[in-house]
């Protein structure tokens, strides 16, 4: 009895569940039960997972890792939960996350860190973020405390946890999942999706996931393909290209060799490699770090102590008073950065020289994958430029934090297909990913190229 308390509170310990629900995963479980005994299970009977805290579910603490929504227990589903639930998955809890899905390291959550299973084998102990935004998605798949869970990556953030955990994840083509009950960042870059231990289990988990909700108006009017069926390891007859932007300097070698034995087991698939050029690459991180704070100004825009969670109402204070006192309070440091960089870069003044210019410069970014998916069929790069770092390493420098993204934010601006599987452990037995980017609603085609190095 000791040892299994220890295991909960070492579990507990990773900080990964802002609150658990275990009476829902037992309901879900009980009906799988009498669905199996009448003979009419469904693709997710009895599944516990964990969703993460951006999803509105019902009655639930819904706070998107934000002090501002601490509290708030939507009326309803997302559509994206609501598929899972009505595939007969059980909720295990929600998941921490960074603030309003902003971070690369799940510290700026109003919950504390997410710590990551993982340790460096220097012999040291030292606590190392689990990546995120989805760090808490991450961690707990990770560490064995889901078999699958939901993400949602606006610029990386099913990708980036996924490589720093030694898990995979898959951020669909934009569209795909529905965004309605997801709390919005930003809104033309935000797209839920998987993460779990195998490709096969991300392929059952987005089929149940995706599909055609007229709740979103950039929901794609498109039937959900049958991945999981469709899986094949055999890339004979695919070209996968190699984007020489993507060897920068100051990743380290190891990185570079993983991404090499990615390239030979690709090989080994039957794929041909081939090189090619996205001439843009060095833009989408500054274009990103533009049009993700200005859309997420906006977005919120809505936390104004009126309507959501939160409420501050200084003595004597008129409503201006509210609205400043509670954002004040609601927010934290990191979400106020973006509000404030959101709002220069669409203010009267700088609007064309910032976010206009950034408008632009996604629509080259977008056309450079369009050209080079003439030429191949899918990219492979690494996903992160580094492994795990350490708890405080870059929370003092957002600039360094911003970097960690420099690979995962083109497909994000381009709205594709992306995924990241294990390709490997660096010197300090650290977990990196392999990033694999499809063209436009070919997740097919990630997934099985995903299968082929996992
Ligand atoms: N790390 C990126 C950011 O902070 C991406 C986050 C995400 O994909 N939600 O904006």
């Amino acid at each position: 009895a000791t040892s299994f308390n220890d295991a909960i509170v070492a579990a507990r310990s990773l900080n990964a569940y802002t609150i658990e629900t275990p009476d829902a995963a037992l309901v879900a479980a009980d009906a799988a039960d009498a669905a199996r005994a009448s003979g009419d299970l469904k693709p997710l009977s009895g599944i516990p997972l964990g969703i993460k805290d951006l999803f509105a579910t019902e009655g639930v603490d819904s706070t998107s890792g934000s002090n501002i929504l601490r509290g708030f227990k939507p009326p309803y589903e997302s559509t994206v939960s609501g598929k899972l639930k009505a595939a007969g998955a059980g909720m295990l809890g929600k998941l921490n996350m960074d603030e309003f899905a902003m971070g690369s390291s799940n510290e700026t959550s109003a919950y504390g860190p997410v710590i990551s299973p993982w340790k460096r084998n220097d012999g040291g102990n030292a606590a190392l973020t689990p990546g995120g935004s989805s760090g808490g998605s991450a961690a707990a798949v990770s560490a064995g405390l889901a078999p699958g869970v939901t993400g949602t990556d606006t610029g990386g953030s099913i990708r980036q946890p996924a490589a720093f955990t030694g898990i995979s994840g898959i951020k669909p083509t934009y569209g795909r999942c529905s965004r309605w009950g997801i709390v919005a960042f930003a809104s033309s870059l935000d797209q839920a999706g998987p993460m779990a231990r195998t490709v096969r289990d991300c392929a059952i988990l987005l089929e149940n996931m995706t599909g055609f909700d007229p709740k979103d108006a950039t929901s794609l009017d498109l039937p959900v393909p049958q991945w999981e069926a469709g899986l094949s390891s055999d890339l004979k007859g695919k070209k996968v290209g190699i984007p020489k932007e993507y060897r920068i300097d100051g990743v380290p070698d190891e990185i570079n060799a993983i991404w090499d034995r990615g390239i030979e087991w690709l090989k080994d698939a039957g794929a041909e490699v081939v090189p090619i050029s996205l001439p843009h690459t060095k833009y989408a991180l500054p274009t990103y770090y533009i049009i993700a704070p200005a859309e997420a100004s906006s977005n919120l825009a809505r936390y104004d102590g009126v309507r959501y969670g939160l409420r501050e109402t200084p003595e004597g204070g008129n409503l201006d008073a509210m609205y400043s006192a509670t954002r004040e309070a609601g927010f934290g440091a990191e979400v106020k950065r973006r509000i404030m960089i959101g709002t220069y870069v669409l203010s009267a003044g700088f609007y064309d020289a910032y976010f206009n210019k950034a408008q632009k410069v996604r629509t080259l970014i977008k056309r450079d994958f369009r050209d080079a998916f003439r030429q191949c069929d899918l990219i492979l790069t690494p996903t992160a430029p580094s492994a795990a770092f350490g708890l405080n390493e870059k929370m003092s420098d957002p600039l360094a934090m911003y970097l960690n993204d420099v690979f995962a934010v083109p497909a994000s601006l381009a709205g594709l297909p992306a995924m990241s599987v294990p390709g490997g452990l660096d010197g300090q037995g650290l977990p990196l990913g392999l990033h694999l980017i499809g063209n436009e609603l070919d997740e097919q085609g990630v997934l099985n190229a995903g299968l082929a190095i996992e």
